[in-house]
């Protein structure tokens, strides 16, 4: 058997009627750039995280590059991130002109470690970005303390978290601004790359709107220097016809991760822990083993599709030296060496989940 770690045609297959006829529907409209498939877009996804307001942007990384200069993070701002993250979240802030302040992560739930971040803040800080990696939430009751006692921007990346929820929340609903990515792969995937940031202040989310459009305030009017990086109206149509099937297929990640960590039976791997305030959506399913390269052979050799998110921390990327000189975060470090992503996507089957945990069980009694 062949199992992928994700599999996009059976999602498309089971909804491409539907899709076919809103590609269809903006094609022969040829109303490509924003309009009323993006405005129809941005207040469902809105409505959907329970936010005032969402605007769609190009990617999540344009989501995350926006709202920081949303916030008017300037050259020197320090911004508090994860190293334990995809490089998009260091990215941003370098991009912004700003300098990313890498902490580590809290081992069990792979968020940012508030203890950490409260003993990084200097004078300079001005925000902090929490991930809430593989669908599980940050823990954002002590990271919107800080923000508050300190007067920071909290930023949430919630590029693996739609439909995750924090004491009943929606992630994207709690940080003053929130960046998702829809590319492919993510709980909710564009046919392309797409993103959008939620939020609840107007002010912030109006700059957004206007720097994601070249800083335009109408047609042939630019108030600012802004960026070309709107939300493509195809990318709204096909999200707005998968936006109501977010919640199912949410579910389905959960059930299957729950049959995985019931199923996986193997002593040297550790199962990923949901904690009691969260609702975890299963982006990635993470098992972690001192033996990971050698397990994910012993995968790959039996045609699953495992993958490591991610096998070197952002301090630990040439791209980032200048931000992380003799910068040691150990829960990141070991994180990195032992984590392992199984296939999980909302139409696996079981067959092919027990496949997968037989294959992990089997580890090194062979
Ligand atoms: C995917 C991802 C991003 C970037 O999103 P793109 O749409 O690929 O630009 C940022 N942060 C995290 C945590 C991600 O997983």
């Amino acid at each position: 058997m062949k199992i992928p770690l994700v599999d996009l045609k059976a999602q498309y297959a089971s909804i491409k009627g539907d899709i076919d006829n809103a590609i269809q529907r903006v094609v022969e409209r040829c109303s490509f750039i924003l309009g009323e498939e993006v405005d129809k877009f941005e207040k469902a996804f809105a409505a959907y995280c329970g936010s005032d307001g969402a605007v769609g942007v190009a990617s999540g990384t344009a989501a995350l590059h926006l709202a920081l200069l949303a916030c008017r993070i300037r050259p020197g701002d320090e911004v508090i991130t994860a190293a334990h993250t995809f490089t998009a979240t260091g990215e941003a802030i370098v991009n912004a002109g700003a300098v990313p302040v890498f902490v580590d992560i809290e081992p069990v739930r792979y968020t940012l470690s508030p203890e950490r971040v409260e003993a990084a803040v200097t004078p300079r800080t001005r925000a902090i970005i929490p991930v809430h990696l593989y669908g599980h939430p940050a823990e954002m009751d002590a990271l919107s303390e800080i923000a508050r006692k300190h007067n920071l921007f909290l930023i949430e990346d919630a590029a693996q978290a739609h439909g995750a929820t924090y004491k009943g929340k929606r992630c994207g609903s709690i940080g003053h601004l929130a960046c998702f990515s829809f590319y492919p792969g993510k709980n909710l995937g564009a046919f392309g790359d797409a993103g959008m940031v939620t939020g609840n202040d107007q002010d912030l989310l109006n700059r957004v709107r206007r720097l994601r459009d070249h800083g335009r305030t109408s047609k042939y009017e630019h108030e600012e220097i802004g960026w070309g990086e709107r939300l493509d109206a195809l990318q709204a149509a096909i999200l707005g016809v998968k936006l109501p099937h977010l919640d199912r297929w949410n579910d389905s990640r959960r059930s299957l991760a729950a049959t995985y960590t019931s199923l996986l039976k193997n002593l040297e791997v550790v199962t990923p822990s949901e904690q009691a305030e969260a609702h975890h959506v299963f982006h990635l399913y993470v098992i972690r083993t001192r033996q990971r390269d050698s397990l994910l052979k012993h995968l790959q050799a039996a045609g699953i599709g495992a993958g490591i998110h991610y096998p070197i921390p952002l301090h630990r990327q040439p791209a980032y030296r200048a931000y992380s000189v003799g910068l040691s975060l150990p829960a990141t470090e070991e994180a990195a060496d032992a984590i392992l992503s199984l296939p999980l996507f909302p139409e696996m089957s079981k067959d092919q989940l027990r496949y997968v945990a037989e294959a992990v069980n089997t580890f090194g009694r062979t």
